[in-house]
């Protein structure tokens, strides 16, 4: 089930118009739906004191789109510092932040502790001597290694570059204890698009032993959990959506459990990108060429510069052709391909589709979350533009196609030579 129908009600009728009035490709985005979705994440955690939602940036980094997300009242997953700057600008620092880095920079540390500052993520214990000052709040992404099999796209723990492992967590929180910290959570991300929620209660039940264990040992309280990203989305018509009630239902257990323990619970952070974002984009591209050697190719007038995931991942990302219905018009198994010099530009691969002319609007799903932030310029290619559906219905174009400009722009410079 990609795409929702309300989806389709609001931008189909209106898509020739948008074509029309913008030109193609362009992502566009449907501000209600992010809403619905903000709005069921709440009301699923609605039972867990303190839970909040920290958007990750890098799905979509947009500033219309960021502000649609704060004014929902959740914050902002960073981890670079233009992404601090994007957070910033709407209006969120403080514990509406959280900077989770990976081979973090000092430059990083100074930007994420500076301007109202952020809640802290250190990815690796090493890291704590080059903290430029000792914040009172301190998390640590932890990796279980061997204790848990990793889903099959963020792949195995024990592989894994990112957090600490479980031999060193405890020294972690202590020497931070020790040098003056005295609030402190704990985040993990294991998976990535997870459709089995089970996978997501599971991580909350370990985190939470976990912090209890901490807790013990050093005599510190956990203010909060966070369980990371990677809730999953149904790209392929035949992929379920997540269970959140019963996820929900299942992590409130977790919790409340804990709280008859301990007399406390640590609250719950996550931080969705994909879920939040991704079923509420798609790419609107125009066929231009056809053409029938091997196999039949459609070529379309985006290219894989504004949209990675099926040429890196293989990921499918359903299409339809407006005004064409698979179930009452022929089909044709073809490929769907970009301009770009590269064989895995391809949209599809050998996809049943309503046989296609040039003119034909394609419709490809799903690309509200890590779609144009992905995007590339290899081969020249620029990245198109992103337009949002606005609830009242006026679409509005919120960031400009890329031009040649652009392109050149980091070819102007003052001159630089070491002469020998
Ligand atoms: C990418 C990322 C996320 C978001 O992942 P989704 O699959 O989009 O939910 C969250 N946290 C961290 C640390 C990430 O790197």
């Amino acid at each position: 089930m990609p795409m929702s129908d309300n989806f389709k009600k609001r931008l189909l009728p209106d898509l020739t118009d948008i074509v029309t009035h913008f030109g193609t490709p362009f992502h566009i985005y449907d501000e209600a739906g992010i809403i619905d979705t903000g709005i069921a994440l709440k009301n699923a955690f609605s039972g867990i004191d303190g839970f909040m939602e920290y958007f990750a940036v890098k799905a979509l980094p947009n500033p219309s789109i960021l502000s649609i997300i704060q004014e929902m009242g959740f914050g902002f997953d960073c981890s670079s510092i233009p992404e601090l700057v994007l957070s910033r600008q709407q209006g969120a620092s403080g514990d509406k932040i959280i900077f989770t880095s990976n081979n973090t920079t000092d430059e990083d540390f100074t930007a994420a502790l500076s301007d109202g500052g952020c809640i802290l993520n250190l990815d690796d214990i090493s890291l704590i001597p080059k903290l430029p000052v000792i914040p009172e709040l301190i998390c640590f992404r932890y990796n279980p290694g061997p204790r848990r099999t990793g889903n099959d796209i963020i792949g195995n723990p024990i592989e894994a570059k990112y957090g600490v492992s479980h031999d060193q967590i405890l020294d972690a929180y202590r020497q931070m204890a020790e040098l003056g910290s005295t609030r402190f959570g704990l985040h993990t991300m294991l998976a990535s698009n997870e459709l089995n929620y089970s996978y997501i209660v599971e991580t909350t039940r370990m985190l939470l032993k976990l912090t209890q264990w901490l807790s013990a040992e050093l005599n510190i309280r956990f203010e909060f959990i966070n369980i990371g990203g990677g809730l999953g989305i149904p790209y392929r018509p035949e992929d379920s959506p997540l269970n959140l009630d019963e996820m929900s239902r299942q992590i409130n257990t977790l919790f409340d459990d804990y709280r008859s323990r301990n007399e406390y619970a640590p609250k719950l952070f996550m931080e969705s990108g994909r879920f939040m974002t991704g079923p509420h984009g798609a790419l609107v591209t125009k066929a231009i060429n056809r053409k029938d050697i091997y196999r039949k190719y459609v070529g379309v007038d985006a290219c894989m510069s504004a949209l990675m995931r099926p040429g890196m991942y293989g990921a499918y990302h359903h299409i339809d052709v407006l005004g064409k219905d698979p179930t009452k018009v022929p089909t044709e198994k073809v490929d769907v391909v970009g301009s770009l010099c590269e064989n895995i530009d391809k949209f599809a691969v050998e996809r049943d589709l309503p046989e296609i002319e040039s003119d034909d609007i394609l419709i490809i799903h799903d690309t509200g979350a890590h779609g144009h932030a992905m995007g590339f310029n290899y081969n020249a290619k620029m990245r198109p533009q992103e337009l949002l559906l606005r609830q009242d219905g006026s679409v509005e174009l919120i960031r400009r196609e890329e031009t040649m400009a652009d392109y050149f722009s980091t070819l102007s410079f003052e001159k630089n030579i070491l002469k020998k």
